[in-house]
Protein backbone atom coordinates (compact mmCIF):
# COMPACT_ATOMS: atom_id res chain seq x y z
CA UNK A 1 0.00 0.00 0.00
CA UNK A 2 2.98 2.61 0.75
CA UNK A 3 4.29 1.70 -2.86
CA UNK A 4 0.87 2.57 -4.08
CA UNK A 5 1.01 6.28 -1.93
CA UNK A 6 4.67 6.87 -3.12
CA UNK A 7 3.42 6.39 -6.59
CA UNK A 8 0.62 8.99 -6.16
CA UNK A 9 3.15 11.66 -4.36
CA UNK A 10 5.59 10.88 -7.44
CA UNK A 11 2.28 11.64 -9.67
CA UNK A 12 2.25 14.28 -8.07
CA UNK A 13 5.69 16.26 -8.26
CA UNK A 14 6.88 14.41 -11.08
CA UNK A 15 3.58 16.14 -13.35
CA UNK A 16 4.15 19.28 -11.31
CA UNK A 17 7.86 19.48 -12.75
CA UNK A 18 6.98 18.18 -16.10
CA UNK A 19 4.44 20.86 -16.59
CA UNK A 20 7.00 23.80 -15.03
CA UNK A 21 9.86 22.85 -17.44
CA UNK A 22 7.31 22.38 -20.63
CA UNK A 23 6.57 26.17 -19.88
CA UNK A 24 9.95 27.29 -18.81
CA UNK A 25 11.79 25.91 -21.35
CA UNK A 26 10.60 26.17 -24.62
CA UNK A 27 11.53 23.49 -27.03
CA UNK A 28 10.84 21.82 -30.24
CA UNK A 29 9.33 19.03 -28.04
CA UNK A 30 6.83 21.20 -25.75
CA UNK A 31 2.54 20.72 -25.87
CA UNK A 32 2.21 23.94 -24.27
CA UNK A 33 4.13 26.13 -27.02
CA UNK A 34 2.58 23.53 -29.44
CA UNK A 35 -1.12 23.92 -28.39
CA UNK A 36 -0.38 27.59 -28.03
CA UNK A 37 1.00 28.10 -31.40
CA UNK A 38 -1.71 26.11 -33.16
CA UNK A 39 -4.25 27.55 -31.60
CA UNK A 40 -3.37 31.37 -32.62
CA UNK A 41 -2.08 30.07 -36.18
CA UNK A 42 -5.97 28.48 -36.78
CA UNK A 43 -7.83 31.90 -35.10
CA UNK A 44 -5.73 33.71 -37.07
CA UNK A 45 -7.16 31.64 -40.29
CA UNK A 46 -10.18 32.46 -38.91
CA UNK A 47 -10.82 35.69 -39.08
CA UNK A 48 -8.45 36.35 -42.10
CA UNK A 49 -11.00 33.60 -44.37
CA UNK A 50 -14.08 33.32 -42.00
CA UNK A 51 -16.69 30.62 -43.20
CA UNK A 52 -19.56 32.39 -41.28
CA UNK A 53 -18.53 35.84 -41.60
CA UNK A 54 -20.85 37.37 -38.99
CA UNK A 55 -19.57 35.21 -36.54
CA UNK A 56 -17.29 37.54 -33.84
CA UNK A 57 -13.28 37.12 -33.66
CA UNK A 58 -14.00 36.25 -30.21
CA UNK A 59 -16.98 34.38 -30.64
CA UNK A 60 -19.63 33.22 -27.51
CA UNK A 61 -17.55 31.21 -25.37
CA UNK A 62 -14.52 31.81 -26.64
CA UNK A 63 -12.95 32.33 -23.16
CA UNK A 64 -14.85 29.04 -21.71
CA UNK A 65 -13.59 26.94 -23.95
CA UNK A 66 -10.14 28.54 -24.13
CA UNK A 67 -10.03 27.74 -20.19
CA UNK A 68 -11.14 24.50 -21.02
CA UNK A 69 -8.37 23.93 -23.83
CA UNK A 70 -5.67 24.15 -20.83
CA UNK A 71 -7.71 22.33 -17.95
CA UNK A 72 -7.99 19.27 -20.28
CA UNK A 73 -4.19 19.34 -21.77
CA UNK A 74 -2.66 20.43 -18.79
CA UNK A 75 -4.62 20.87 -15.08
CA UNK A 76 -6.65 17.99 -14.86
CA UNK A 77 -3.50 15.60 -15.47
CA UNK A 78 -1.89 18.00 -13.06
CA UNK A 79 -4.97 17.47 -10.76
CA UNK A 80 -5.89 13.97 -10.61
CA UNK A 81 -5.70 11.94 -13.45
CA UNK A 82 -2.05 11.06 -13.74
CA UNK A 83 -1.59 10.22 -10.61
CA UNK A 84 -5.15 7.46 -11.05
CA UNK A 85 -4.01 6.17 -14.17
CA UNK A 86 -0.32 5.69 -12.89
CA UNK A 87 -2.12 3.40 -10.22
CA UNK A 88 -4.31 1.82 -12.35
CA UNK A 89 -1.68 0.61 -14.78
CA UNK A 90 0.51 -0.54 -11.45
CA UNK A 91 -2.12 -2.24 -10.16
CA UNK A 92 -2.92 -4.45 -13.78
CA UNK A 93 0.56 -4.74 -13.91
CA UNK A 94 0.48 -6.68 -10.97
CA UNK A 95 -2.77 -8.15 -11.51
CA UNK A 96 -1.05 -9.19 -14.95
CA UNK A 97 2.42 -10.20 -12.41
CA UNK A 98 -0.34 -12.93 -10.78
CA UNK A 99 -0.43 -14.88 -13.73
CA UNK A 100 3.41 -15.02 -14.41
CA UNK A 101 2.82 -12.05 -17.58
CA UNK A 102 4.61 -9.01 -17.93
CA UNK A 103 2.50 -7.69 -20.86
CA UNK A 104 -0.14 -8.80 -23.02
CA UNK A 105 1.58 -7.94 -25.89
CA UNK A 106 -0.51 -10.29 -28.80
CA UNK A 107 1.53 -8.57 -31.74
CA UNK A 108 4.95 -7.45 -31.81
CA UNK A 109 5.88 -4.48 -34.21
CA UNK A 110 9.14 -3.29 -32.75
CA UNK A 111 10.50 -4.54 -36.46
CA UNK A 112 8.45 -2.00 -38.47
CA UNK A 113 9.68 0.94 -39.67
CA UNK A 114 9.56 4.16 -37.66
CA UNK A 115 7.08 6.04 -40.23
CA UNK A 116 5.32 2.78 -40.23
CA UNK A 117 4.83 2.41 -36.64
CA UNK A 118 3.37 6.09 -36.09
CA UNK A 119 0.61 5.64 -38.89
CA UNK A 120 -0.36 2.45 -37.79
CA UNK A 121 -1.11 3.82 -33.73
CA UNK A 122 -2.33 6.99 -35.61
CA UNK A 123 -5.23 4.74 -37.48
CA UNK A 124 -5.91 2.37 -34.56
CA UNK A 125 -6.52 4.98 -32.19
CA UNK A 126 -8.25 6.92 -34.16
CA UNK A 127 -10.68 3.86 -34.77
CA UNK A 128 -11.10 3.28 -31.08
CA UNK A 129 -11.84 6.74 -30.36
CA UNK A 130 -14.57 6.75 -32.94
CA UNK A 131 -16.17 3.91 -31.59
CA UNK A 132 -15.72 5.52 -27.89
CA UNK A 133 -17.67 8.78 -29.31
CA UNK A 134 -20.09 6.50 -30.84
CA UNK A 135 -20.67 5.04 -26.90
CA UNK A 136 -21.07 8.49 -25.81
CA UNK A 137 -23.59 9.23 -28.27
CA UNK A 138 -25.58 5.83 -27.61
CA UNK A 139 -25.50 5.58 -23.85
CA UNK A 140 -27.87 8.04 -21.96
CA UNK A 141 -25.33 8.00 -19.02
CA UNK A 142 -22.22 8.68 -20.96
CA UNK A 143 -24.08 10.85 -22.83
CA UNK A 144 -24.73 13.79 -19.88
CA UNK A 145 -20.97 13.95 -19.68
CA UNK A 146 -20.27 14.49 -23.80
CA UNK A 147 -23.40 16.75 -23.69
CA UNK A 148 -20.70 19.41 -22.17
CA UNK A 149 -18.77 19.56 -26.24
CA UNK A 150 -22.35 19.98 -27.90
CA UNK A 151 -23.41 22.51 -25.62
CA UNK A 152 -21.29 25.57 -28.15
CA UNK A 153 -23.85 27.53 -29.52
CA UNK A 154 -21.17 29.68 -32.03
CA UNK A 155 -18.26 27.04 -33.68
CA UNK A 156 -14.76 28.18 -33.31
CA UNK A 157 -11.42 25.71 -32.68
CA UNK A 158 -11.15 26.29 -29.22
CA UNK A 159 -14.62 24.38 -28.84
CA UNK A 160 -12.14 21.23 -29.69
CA UNK A 161 -11.19 20.53 -26.19
CA UNK A 162 -14.16 21.86 -24.49
CA UNK A 163 -15.25 18.59 -22.78
CA UNK A 164 -16.08 17.10 -19.17
CA UNK A 165 -12.69 15.60 -17.78
CA UNK A 166 -14.66 12.18 -17.48
CA UNK A 167 -14.35 11.75 -21.24
CA UNK A 168 -10.55 12.06 -20.56
CA UNK A 169 -10.98 9.00 -18.31
CA UNK A 170 -13.24 6.95 -20.39
CA UNK A 171 -11.49 7.07 -23.54
CA UNK A 172 -8.23 6.47 -21.99
CA UNK A 173 -9.85 3.59 -20.27
CA UNK A 174 -10.92 1.97 -22.73
CA UNK A 175 -8.33 2.82 -25.68
CA UNK A 176 -5.59 1.26 -22.95
CA UNK A 177 -5.95 -2.25 -23.14
CA UNK A 178 -6.32 -2.82 -27.05
CA UNK A 179 -3.19 -0.69 -27.66
CA UNK A 180 -1.37 -2.33 -25.17
CA UNK A 181 -1.69 -5.73 -26.75
CA UNK A 182 0.16 -3.97 -29.87
CA UNK A 183 3.99 -3.96 -28.89
CA UNK A 184 5.03 -0.64 -30.13
CA UNK A 185 9.15 -0.55 -30.53
CA UNK A 186 8.67 3.40 -29.96
CA UNK A 187 7.84 5.07 -26.85
CA UNK A 188 7.34 8.12 -27.98
CA UNK A 189 4.08 9.69 -29.95
CA UNK A 190 4.18 13.34 -29.79
CA UNK A 191 4.14 13.82 -33.16
CA UNK A 192 0.83 12.04 -33.55
CA UNK A 193 -0.20 13.92 -30.52
CA UNK A 194 0.07 16.99 -32.10
CA UNK A 195 -1.08 16.44 -36.09
CA UNK A 196 -4.20 15.08 -33.87
CA UNK A 197 -4.12 18.43 -32.10
CA UNK A 198 -4.43 20.25 -35.53
CA UNK A 199 -6.91 18.14 -37.01
CA UNK A 200 -9.36 18.56 -34.37
CA UNK A 201 -8.66 22.36 -33.93
CA UNK A 202 -9.27 22.83 -37.68
CA UNK A 203 -12.25 20.76 -37.40
CA UNK A 204 -14.14 23.14 -34.89
CA UNK A 205 -12.91 26.39 -36.99
CA UNK A 206 -14.87 28.78 -38.77
CA UNK A 207 -13.41 27.30 -41.98
CA UNK A 208 -14.85 26.26 -44.94
CA UNK A 209 -11.84 23.26 -45.89
CA UNK A 210 -13.14 20.21 -47.27
CA UNK A 211 -9.53 19.08 -48.22
CA UNK A 212 -11.26 17.66 -51.66
CA UNK A 213 -11.08 14.42 -52.02
CA UNK A 214 -9.39 13.92 -48.65
CA UNK A 215 -12.71 14.24 -47.20
CA UNK A 216 -13.28 10.56 -47.52
CA UNK A 217 -10.53 10.07 -45.19
CA UNK A 218 -9.75 13.07 -43.56
CA UNK A 219 -12.35 14.88 -41.04
CA UNK A 220 -13.23 18.67 -41.58
CA UNK A 221 -14.84 21.70 -40.77
CA UNK A 222 -17.74 21.27 -42.78
CA UNK A 223 -18.34 17.22 -42.16
CA UNK A 224 -17.70 17.70 -38.39
CA UNK A 225 -19.88 21.07 -38.21
CA UNK A 226 -23.02 18.67 -38.73
CA UNK A 227 -21.66 16.50 -36.12
CA UNK A 228 -22.72 19.15 -33.64
CA UNK A 229 -26.37 19.95 -35.27
CA UNK A 230 -29.36 20.45 -33.35
CA UNK A 231 -31.51 18.52 -35.89
CA UNK A 232 -30.55 14.93 -36.53
CA UNK A 233 -32.15 13.26 -39.11
CA UNK A 234 -34.83 10.62 -38.46
CA UNK A 235 -34.23 7.55 -36.44
CA UNK A 236 -30.39 8.57 -35.88
CA UNK A 237 -28.25 9.09 -32.26
CA UNK A 238 -26.01 10.48 -34.52
CA UNK A 239 -23.65 11.22 -37.59
CA UNK A 240 -20.13 12.13 -38.42
CA UNK A 241 -18.33 10.66 -35.29
CA UNK A 242 -15.31 10.83 -37.05
CA UNK A 243 -12.14 12.34 -34.42
CA UNK A 244 -9.18 12.56 -36.76
CA UNK A 245 -9.98 10.50 -39.80
CA UNK A 246 -13.68 10.28 -41.36
CA UNK A 247 -12.93 7.32 -43.05
CA UNK A 248 -15.02 5.30 -40.71
CA UNK A 249 -17.57 7.43 -41.43
CA UNK A 250 -17.89 6.55 -44.41
CA UNK A 251 -17.50 2.74 -44.13
CA UNK A 252 -19.89 2.51 -41.69
CA UNK A 253 -22.46 4.40 -43.31
CA UNK A 254 -22.66 7.23 -40.39
CA UNK A 255 -21.46 10.23 -42.91
CA UNK A 256 -24.21 12.53 -43.51
CA UNK A 257 -23.17 16.05 -44.91
CA UNK A 258 -26.29 17.63 -46.33
CA UNK A 259 -25.01 20.97 -47.45
CA UNK A 260 -22.31 23.30 -46.57
CA UNK A 261 -23.64 26.71 -45.63
CA UNK A 262 -22.18 26.23 -42.32
CA UNK A 263 -25.95 28.00 -40.74
CA UNK A 264 -27.17 25.30 -39.19
CA UNK A 265 -28.50 25.42 -35.84
CA UNK A 266 -26.12 23.91 -33.27
CA UNK A 267 -26.61 22.16 -29.73
CA UNK A 268 -29.41 19.65 -28.69
CA UNK A 269 -32.62 19.26 -27.29
CA UNK A 270 -33.08 21.11 -23.75
CA UNK A 271 -29.72 22.89 -24.52
CA UNK A 272 -31.93 25.86 -22.93
CA UNK A 273 -31.49 24.56 -19.51
CA UNK A 274 -27.67 23.10 -19.52
CA UNK A 275 -25.21 25.33 -17.23
CA UNK A 276 -23.34 27.94 -19.19
CA UNK A 277 -20.54 28.13 -16.38
CA UNK A 278 -17.24 25.86 -15.76
CA UNK A 279 -18.15 24.93 -12.52
CA UNK A 280 -21.98 24.47 -13.88
CA UNK A 281 -21.07 21.81 -16.51
CA UNK A 282 -18.50 19.97 -14.07
CA UNK A 283 -20.78 19.01 -11.36
CA UNK A 284 -23.91 18.56 -14.15
CA UNK A 285 -23.89 15.27 -15.16
CA UNK A 286 -23.45 14.09 -11.39
CA UNK A 287 -26.64 15.78 -10.66
CA UNK A 288 -29.53 13.39 -9.99
CA UNK A 289 -31.92 14.25 -12.50
CA UNK A 290 -36.11 13.60 -12.64
CA UNK A 291 -37.19 11.11 -15.01
CA UNK A 292 -40.19 12.99 -16.97
CA UNK A 293 -42.84 10.49 -15.67
CA UNK A 294 -41.27 11.86 -12.16
CA UNK A 295 -41.40 15.78 -13.41
CA UNK A 296 -44.74 15.28 -15.04
CA UNK A 297 -45.63 13.85 -11.54
CA UNK A 298 -44.43 16.80 -9.68
CA UNK A 299 -46.14 19.49 -11.83
CA UNK A 300 -49.32 17.47 -11.72
CA UNK A 301 -48.68 17.52 -8.32
CA UNK A 302 -48.55 21.29 -8.20
CA UNK A 303 -51.22 22.57 -10.42
CA UNK A 304 -53.80 19.78 -9.01
CA UNK A 305 -56.48 21.32 -7.16
CA UNK A 306 -56.79 17.96 -4.84
ZN1 LIG B 1 -20.17 13.97 -30.17
ZN1 LIG C 1 -16.77 18.50 -31.83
Amino acid sequence: MDHLWQLIAESYTGYFNYLRSEILVPSWHNYFYWLVALSVGVWLLEIIFPWRKEQAALRKDFWLDGFYMFFNFFLFSLIGYNAISNVAVDLFNQFLGQFGLENIVAIKLDTWPYWSQLLLMFVIADFIQWNVHRLLHMSPRLWEFHKVHHSVGEMGFAAHLRFHWMETVIYKTLQYIPLAMIGFGIQDFFIIHIISVAIGHLNHANLKITYGPLKYVLNNPVMHLWHHAYHLPAGRYGVNFGISLSLWDYLFRTAYVPTDTGTEKLGFEGMEQFPTSFQGQLVFPFRKKKSPAQAQHLSNKVTSPL
